[in-house]
C-alpha cells in the first residue's frame, strides 16, 4: 500500500475482491460480530472468529483512533438450545446464560481479545426485534403461517448477493424440514418470530412468541451502531464462513427491507474454519477443544499467536504442534525483550517511524497475520543495515555479536514489537512472563538460586557458580546471565 491516508484492504465476500476500506464516517467507524449463544463453553473455533475480529478493531482504532471505532458483538441468550438445557438441568435460563456469557468474557479476555464497545443481549432487545418484524410485516415483506412469522423471500429480489444461493439458484431447493415447507410460501423463507416454547415467550402485536435467531442480529446491529445516524448501513460485518448462508443472507434481506437500505453492511469479512484433522471443529461433531481448557495449560499469547500463524481466509489446523511451535517463538521474542529492556523503555512505536509503517503495512494488507509474523524475511531484502541486524537478533537471540548498530537496531525492534501491540500479543512484562504462574515462595527460592550465580561469577567462583545452575535446572528452571546479573525463568 502506498495510500497512507487510507492504508487497510478488506476481502469483501459481497464484491469477492480486496478492496481498500473506505468507512462512511472516519469518526465512527461501525463493525459488527455476530456472537455467541451462551448454553456452554466458547470451542477454539469460535475463539478464531471472535480473534480475528479483534485482530480487525485493533487495527481499525489504530488507524482511526481508539474512541472512533464502534464494535458491538452480540449474545444470544434466547435460542431453543438454551431453553432445552434449562428443562434438562433446572437451572433457570438467566442463570445458564450468564454464566456461560461471563466465561466467554473471560476466555477472550484470556486471548487478549479487546471488550467491544457495545455487547448486546438479545433478550434485551426483544422490543427492537418486535418494531422491525412489525415493519416487514407493514411493507408485506413478512407473513402469518400456523403461529410464525416469516420473511418471504421473494419479496426482496437482491436475495443470495452474498452467497450465492439466489432465488433461482434456491428455487425447488430443499434446505429446510418437510414441516417447515408446508408452513412456508418458498422454501428459502425463514422464521422471524415463533411461538412461545416451554413457557419462554414475549408479547408481541402478532403473537406471544420469542424471536428467530436472524432477526437478532439485525435488531441488535441497528440498535447499537446506527440508530441515531442518517443512514441504517453499517461499515464492516463479521463472522465466520458458515454464517454467510443461510444466517448473514437473512441479515442482508430482512435490515435492507426494514432500513429501506440496499445494503446492510459495506464490508463482509468472513474467517474460514479452524479444523481438528480433516474436519471441521463444531459441537455437532463432537471433535471440539475448549478455549476455556487450553487455558489452563498455555498462556493465552501462545494460543493467539497460533490463531494468527494461518491468514483468517486460511482454513487453520489445530494442533499441539502448532501451540508448541508458537510457544518456542514467543519465548524468542520476549526473550530478545528481556535482554534490552532497558533500553527499549516504553517500546510503542512512533506511528511516523518508517520501520512501523512498513510493518504496519503488511497487516494493513487484508490482516495478513502470517506474511507479519513470517515474513521479516522480505523486510530483510528492503530495509536496512539495523533492521537485518535486529531481525539476525531476534532470530538467534545473540545480541552481544550484534552489538555495533545497537541503537539503530532498538529503534527497528521497537517498530517491530509496536505492530506486536496492535495484534495483542507480547502484552506482558518480560520477566513475567518467563516467571509465569510461579508461586511467590517458589519465586523467593529461584531469586534466591540467581543471586548465589550472580555473587559466584562476580567472585569468579565457578565452582559455586555452576551449583548454582545444577540446581536450578533440577528445579525445572533455567538461570540467564546478562549484564544486569542473573535471572531466572522456566525451562
Ligand atoms: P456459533 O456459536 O456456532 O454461532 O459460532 C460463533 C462464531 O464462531 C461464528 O462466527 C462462527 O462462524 C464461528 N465458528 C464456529 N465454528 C468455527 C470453526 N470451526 N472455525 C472458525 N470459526 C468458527
Ligand atoms: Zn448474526
Amino acid at each position: 500500500m502506498t495510500d497512507q491516508t487510507h492504508p487497510l484492504t478488506l476481502y469483501n465476500s459481497l464484491t469477492r475482491t480486496k478492496e481498500q476500506f473506505v468507512p462512511q464516517d472516519p469518526k465512527r467507524v461501525t463493525m459488527y460480530n455476530c456472537g455467541p449463544t451462551v448454553y456452554s463453553y466458547a470451542h477454539i473455533g469460535n475463539a478464531r472468529a471472535a480473534v480475528v475480529a479483534d485482530v480487525l478493531f485493533r487495527v481499525l482504532r489504530h488507524i482511526y483512533g481508539e474512541d472512533a471505532v464502534v464494535y458491538a458483538r452480540n449474545i444470544t441468550d434466547v435460542d431453543d438450545r438454551i431453553i432445552q438445557s434449562s428443562k434438562e438441568t433446572g437451572f433457570p435460563i438467566s442463570e445458564i446464560t450468564e454464566k456461560y456469557a461471563r466465561i466467554y468474557n473471560e476466555d477472550l479476555a484470556g486471548l487478549n481479545c479487546l471488550a467491544p464497545t457495545h455487547q448486546p443481549h438479545a433478550t434485551k432487545h426483544i422490543d427492537d426485534m418486535i418494531a422491525m418484524i412489525s415493519d416487514l410485516i407493514e411493507k408485506g415483506n413478512a407473513y402469518e403461517s400456523d403461529g410464525h412469522m416469516f420473511f418471504d423471500v421473494s419479496t426482496y429480489e437482491a436475495y443470495g448477493a452474498l452467497s450465492g444461493n439466489t432465488l433461482d439458484a434456491l428455487r425447488g431447493g430443499d434446505r429446510v424440514g418437510e414441516g417447515e415447507v408446508a408452513r412456508k410460501r418458498n422454501a428459502a423463507d425463514f422464521v422471524l418470530w415463533k411461538p412461545e416454547l416451554h413457557g419462554v415467550g414475549w408479547d408481541a402485536p402478532f403473537g406471544r412468541g420469542r424471536p428467530g435467531w436472524h432477526i437478532e442480529c439485525s435488531a441488535m446491529a441497528k440498535a447499537t451502531l446506527t440508530e441515531t445516524l442518517e443512514t441504517d448501513v453499517i461499515d464492516i460485518h463479521c463472522g465466520g464462513v458458515d454464517l454467510k448462508f443461510p444466517h448473514h443472507e437473512n441479515e442482508i434481506a430482512q435490515s435492507c427491507c426494514a432500513n429501506n437500505e440496499d445494503k446492510f453492511a459495506n464490508y463482509w469479512v468472513h474467517n474460514e474454519f479452524l479444523n481438528m484433522g480433516s474436519e471441521k471443529m463444531s459441537k455437532s461433531l463432537g471433535n471440539v477443544t475448549l478455549v476455556h481448557d487450553l487455558l489452563k495449560e498455555w498462556d493465552g499469547e501462545v494460543i493467539r499467536l497460533a490463531l494468527l500463524k494461518a491468514h483468517y481466509r486460511s482454513e487453520l489446523n489445530w494442533s499441539e504442534d502448532l501451540l508448541r511451535e508458537s510457544k518456542a517463538q514467543i519465548d524468542g521474542w520476549y526473550r530478545s525483550l528481556l535482554l534490552r529492556k532497558k533500553e527499549l523503555g516504553d517500546f510503542y512505536s512512533d506511528k511516523s517511524d518508517s520501520h512501523f509503517i512498513n510493518m504496519t503495512n503488511l497487516l494493513f494488507d487484508d490482516l495478513d497475520t502470517p506474511e507479519w509474523i513470517g515474513g521479516v524475511s522480505d523486510f530483510s531484502e528492503k530495509s536496512t543495515e539495523e533492521f537485518e541486524s535486529v531481525i539476525s537478533i531476534i532470530t538467534e537471540n545473540n545480541w552481544e555479536r550484534n552489538s555495533t548498530n545497537l541503537a539503530g537496531a532498538i529503534g527497528v525492534l521497537k517498530a517491530f514489537l509496536g505492530t506486536f501491540h496492535i495484534l495483542g500479543l507480547l502484552q506482558k512484562d518480560p520477566e513475567e512472563w518467563f516467571k509465569g504462574n510461579t508461586s511467590s515462595d517458589d519465586q523467593a527460592e529461584f531469586d534466591a538460586i540467581a543471586k548465589r550465580r550472580e555473587t559466584a561469577r562476580a567472585a569468579k567462583d565457578w565452582p559455586a557458580a555452576d551449583a548454582a545452575r545444577d540446581e536450578a535446572k533440577a528445579l525445572g528452571i533455567v538461570l540467564e546471565d546478562g549484564p544486569e546479573g542473573t535471572s531466572w525463568r522456566k525451562a
